[in-house]
């Protein structure tokens, strides 16, 4: 244990922490298996990294009568829309948060930080972060010194815009600047200005366009001195915006912070190579950059050993996955064969790098589940080609093909875009067709919302569908996809499923589980709980849904 004193304060480094009370009245703390007598220590507010928590202890001899004195640890909140991606990088957050000695909280009226980590996806979404931004204003009304962040893909697009369309937002951070985010952080408390990496906004919003349009104008870090919420007698406070896009950055030797026990996001892979014409993504998380496959590995050992026995391996386009000699399917064997994987996932693959090596790798490590999300977006060749897909609705339909020969079993699953610029009546027919010959086990569909930024948005304005077509076009998709889907379900009643045990089911005395072709179930408990695995005999679905009866040991052994 080292330590140093400041203000009265004595501040420690520990090299373990047994048990606190954060928050409490009294807290009960024990350092190194030493009780602290409460009083000699007024306040510990941590939950870091366990080999490197920072505490802050308000010693009574240090503080010389002070003992009014409370010093008080960070705390921080995330709140996350969108993607998996987005879910893990806010759980990188959250970790890069700990580790800096932040205690994490989950309601905003509890933190000192609060970050909204966005998706620019849809424009829906960015109304809907907009909404929620305001309001987290109120609290910041009432605590101006309360630190209100916008993170991700949102704010690497809208960059300074958002402070002048949000002026009570702190902080904007894209994804690529997330190590950063502690000493960030302590800039904006501190309202310091660092001439040698901040430009003045004004420079900002001249900036020169990107000449490739690959990357959006503004990269880089932008700071200004803005007025104290509610006018605040003269006072400044900083407002930042972190823009970095970094070609190397991969967040290796930084830990997430995983709350579920029982599975766990792994990404092995950020940004995207490919251009889809509709897609924000490559402007707001830059190229393709791979994780370390040895790195990928030890992480997953130590997930094993904290008890998680299911992995999903995580990439914008997570079968392109190639680092030096390792391949996706390469990777994808060694991670279902880490000791205490039990099953392993991966979202969301291209399917032009569905290879013959990744069909053989799912279709005989025991350990990869059953299970394809395999974008088609579309199923008409025409409007593939205006979506820069780089394939056929022919030979998505081998990719298909070839995966239900080698794994007649598997559930396959997509994603759909209706009324892309130009889609005719034939051409969305095509797609419904798409969607009877394969009869997916699920589709999420989408109707095209116009990304600024990207190509699609400079398609002639006649081509735009209209809206109420568009609207048609989305009921109709998601009318077929849920007939199919009810159809596959009622077919799958009477089916022996293993089941992973994730949570509670509303229902009380009933848990919710995840099949290996990952479809929800819902049973009675009988003895099991989070984290076990049960071998359940689907007893009836909702078109969605299963509900099912875990086997006894009997009817075990008649089934296998
Ligand atoms: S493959 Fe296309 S849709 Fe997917 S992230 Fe890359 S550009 Fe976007």
């Amino acid at each position: 244990m080292s330590a140093s004193t400041r203000g009265g304060l004595l501040r420690a480094t520990v090299a373990r922490v047994f048990r606190c009370s954060p928050g409490s009245a009294s807290p009960t703390i024990r350092i190194l298996n030493r009780e602290v007598p409460p009083g000699a220590v007024r306040l510990l507010i941590c939950m870091g990294h366990p080999h490197s928590i920072r505490v802050m202890i308000q010693n009574q001899k240090e503080s010389k009568g002070a003992e009014d004195r409370v010093a008080v640890g960070r705390r921080a909140y995330v709140e996350t829309y969108g993607c998996q991606m987005n879910i893990s990088d806010g759980e990188l957050m959250e970790g890069v948060l700990s580790a800096a000695g932040y205690c994490i909280v989950s309601a905003p009226e509890e933190a000192d930080v609060v970050l909204v980590n966005t998706c620019a996806i849809r424009e829906h979404a960015e109304r809907r972060v907009l909404g929620r931004v305001s309001q987290l204003n109120g609290l910041k009304k009432v605590r101006p010194e309360l630190v209100i962040g916008v993170t991700g893909c949102m704010a690497q697009r809208m960059g300074t815009s958002l402070l002048e369309k949000a002026p009570y937002v702190d902080l904007v951070m894209g994804p690529d600047a997330y190590r950063t985010l502690p000493a960030q952080l302590e800039r904006v408390r501190s309202g310091e200005v660092s001439s040698s990496t901040d430009q003045g906004l004004d420079v900002l919003l001249e900036g020169a366009p990107d000449p490739d349009r690959r990357r959006p104008a503004g990269a880089g870090r932008f700071a200004r001195q803005a007025p104290m919420p509610g006018g605040g007698r003269g006072k400044k406070r900083l407002q930042l915006a972190v823009l970095d896009l970094d070609s190397e950055e991969n967040y290796e030797g930084l830990e997430q912070r995983r709350t579920s026990r029982v599975a766990a996001w792994v990404p092995i892979q950020r940004g995207c190579d490919h251009r889809c014409t509709y897609c924000i993504v490559p402007y707001v998380r830059g190229d393709e950059k791979n994780r370390d496959p040895g790195e990928i590995l030890t992480e997953i050992r130590h997930l094993a050993e904290r008890g998680l026995t299911e992995v999903t391996l995580l990439g914008q386009t997570v079968n392109s996955y190639r680092h030096g000699d390792w391949s996706f399917p390469r990777l994808l064997r060694e991670v279902g064969r880490v000791d205490g994987i039990r099953r392993v996932r991966f979202t969301s693959p291209h399917p032009n790098d569905v290879s013959d090596e990744l069909i053989e790798v799912m279709a005989t490590e025991p350990a990869v589940c059953e299970h394809l999300h395999l974008p088609a977006q579309s199923g008409s060749d025409r409007v593939l080609r205006r979506m820069v897909r780089r394939y056929t609705a022919g030979s998505f339909l081998e990719k298909v093909e070839k995966v239900r020969d080698a794994i007649p079993d598997v559930a396959l699953s997509t994603d759909i875009i209706v009324a892309f610029p130009g889609e005719t009546e034939k051409d969305f027919h095509e797609t419904l067709e798409l969607m009877r010959t394969v009869r997916f086990h699920e589709a999420f569909t989408y109707k095209f919302s116009p990304r600024e930024g990207t190509p699609a948005t400079r398609l002639p304005p006649e081509d735009f569908v209209p809206e109420d077509e568009a609207q048609h076009r989305l009921e109709e998709l998601i009318r077929v996809s849920r007939e199919i889907r009810a159809e596959l379900a009622r077919s799958e009643v009477g089916r022996t499923e293993e089941v992973l045990v994730e949570g509670e089911a509303r229902d009380p005395g009933h848990l919710l589980g995840r099949t290996r072709r990952s479809q929800v179930v819902a049973f009675p408990e009988e003895g099991r709980s989070i984290g076990d695995y049960a071998l359940v005999r689907l007893t009836g679905t909702t078109g969605a849904t299963f509900r099912g009866r875990v086997l006894d040991r009997a009817a075990r052994a008649a089934s296998a």
